[in-house]
């Protein structure tokens, strides 16, 4: 006779060491380990997604280390808000969905570094070219090069209004790229 104890209702354990909850939480391993998963109780995968996130810079090695590491695994190293709202950075702030499955949300409010500066007008061009601030030149470029490739009267059949958001479009370019307070490089 077998008696069934409480660790054999979980298949998984979670991940972190000393926990004894179920690992029902699946996290990718690494950004460029994402079939490989770990398995954490929903607290500390919310952990887990935090360094992930603040670690997104490093590679899969070091990030490893650092949630090895006990002392740093347990106190908030990580900066909890004003982190810079890249559009790259979107996906990755939660990046297993959870925010939306346990109602985690509080997702950092976009944060507008020196902003405050901007004209009207740079800031009517970055609505124009659907860009946030903070940005570089090279990303201005290339955003204005993909917009007047979709928006150009030749790829619309010459339509009128193709060639009116075109017009928007450079005008955008002109303020942006004239602009002082795009940084230089
Ligand atoms: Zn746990």
């Amino acid at each position: 006779m077998q008696a069934t104890d409480g660790a054999q209702t979980h298949q998984r354990v979670c991940e972190q060491p000393g926990c004894r909850l179920g690992g029902d939480y699946r996290a990718p391993r690494a950004r460029d380990r994402l079939n490989e998963h770990r398995w954490f109780c929903l607290e500390h995968i919310r952990e887990y997604n935090k360094k992930w996130d603040y670690f997104a810079g490093l590679d899969a090695d070091e990030i490893e280390a650092h949630i090895r590491a006990d002392t740093t695994w347990r106190r908030p190293v990580w900066p909890l808000g004003g982190r810079s709202s890249g559009g790259s950075y979107a996906h990755i702030i939660d990046p297993f969905g959870l925010a939306d499955d346990a109602g985690l949300g509080e997702k950092p409010a976009p944060h507008y570094d020196g902003s405050e500066q901007l004209t009207p007008a740079e800031r009517n061009a970055l609505d124009v070219l659907e860009l946030s601030w903070p940005l570089t030149r090279a990303a201005v470029k290339s955003r204005y090069k993909e917009l007047v490739k979709r928006h150009h009267p030749d790829a619309n059949g010459g339509a009128r209004e193709a060639e009116e958001k075109l017009k928007q479009i450079n005008a955008a370019y002109s303020t942006l790229r004239a602009s002082e307070h795009l940084p230089t490089e």
